[in-house]
């Protein structure tokens, strides 16, 4: 637990990992995201984090999800793409990923934990072979099912647990040291990224160090926040961001959106889609 494992996300930091558009830039320059979300009562999530993906700049960006959810989604964000699933109110039958179609994959947000969803889950987990952005109910339903599916998640995927996600996929801690050790020992062992989400959110690394963030405000905590940032870091990956880059860039800028939208409309009243439209602003700073 050297001190020196341990880093602050600034504005300096950011800017670094930022890359600018280039002229002769095309929306294929900028990849191509799944996003599998959504089902009866929490349509509205897959929402959210297809509009952070957006917003993030995904070249493209499909979002698979139970046929009830199709109106809705178009009508709020027809900038997206719609892969239907044969069921109305939950996923359960993922898209083909075998055709490389998808530059990156996120999942979790608003999913819920239907049997069928899991099976479809364990498959997708089977054959997946690119980094991908695990959220949610994706958190939990692999938290209760680790023995099949932990160790069939691609090597440097990022979890974006709330603290209480993150106890289901670890167990209960007594500290926040305690807590902070075990998260780097989980990132270790399992090769991957976890964004332990909160008040100065935690991305911790397969090599064991954690980069704090600096951004944010309490008025964040509020329903949708979280799906959002799941869409901003799916975004950035789907641009060839690394895995590390994509979740430090992502969990900065949806801070710093938050903290706009804060300082224009105050931190009561604040939802998520204040977010969503204060990320232009926030991602300017970096330009
Ligand atoms: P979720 O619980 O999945 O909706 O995620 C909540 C989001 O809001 C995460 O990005 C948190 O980092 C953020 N958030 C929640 N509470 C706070 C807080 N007190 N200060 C800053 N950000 C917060
Ligand atoms: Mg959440």
């Amino acid at each position: 637990d050297a001190p020196t494992s341990n880093y602050y996300v600034n504005t300096a930091f950011a800017q670094k990992i930022f890359k600018p558009r280039s002229k002769f830039s095309h929306k294929g320059s900028f990849g191509h995201a799944l996003m599998i979300a959504g089902s009866e009562g929490k349509m509205g999530a897959a929402v959210m984090a297809v509009h952070g993906g957006l917003r993030a700049g995904a070249g493209l960006l499909t979002v698979h999800l139970p046929t009830r959810g199709y109106n809705v989604l178009q009508t709020a964000l027809p900038e997206a793409m719609v892969s239907l699933d044969a069921h109305a109110q939950y996923v359960s039958n993922f898209p083909s990923i075998d055709d490389k179609k998808y530059s990156a994959i996120g999942i979790g947000p608003g999913l819920g934990k239907h049997s069928n969803t899991l099976r479809c889950l364990t498959k997708l987990l089977e054959k997946a072979q690119q980094p991908m952005v695990i959220d949610a109910d994706a958190i939990n339903l692999i938290a209760e099912n680790q023995d099949k599916l932990l160790t069939n998640v691609p090597e440097y995927s990022i979890f974006t647990p709330h603290p209480k996600e993150f106890e289901r996929l670890v167990g209960r801690t007594s500290t926040d040291y305690a807590r902070l050790r075990t998260l780097k020992a989980f990132c270790q062992k399992h090769r991957v990224y976890v964004l332990l989400k909160g008040a100065h959110s935690a991305l911790a690394t397969p090599k064991g160090e954690v980069y704090f963030n600096s951004t944010g405000n309490p008025g964040m905590a509020t329903a949708g926040t979280g799906d959002v940032l799941t869409g901003i870091i799916t975004g950035l990956l789907s641009q060839r961001y690394t895995p590390f880059e994509a979740a430090a860039l992502g969990m900065y800028v949806h801070g710093l959106a938050g903290d706009f939208a804060a300082k224009a409309e105050g931190q009561y009243s604040l939802m998520a889609s204040d977010i969503i439209n204060y990320m232009g602003i926030a991602f300017k700073t970096l330009e």
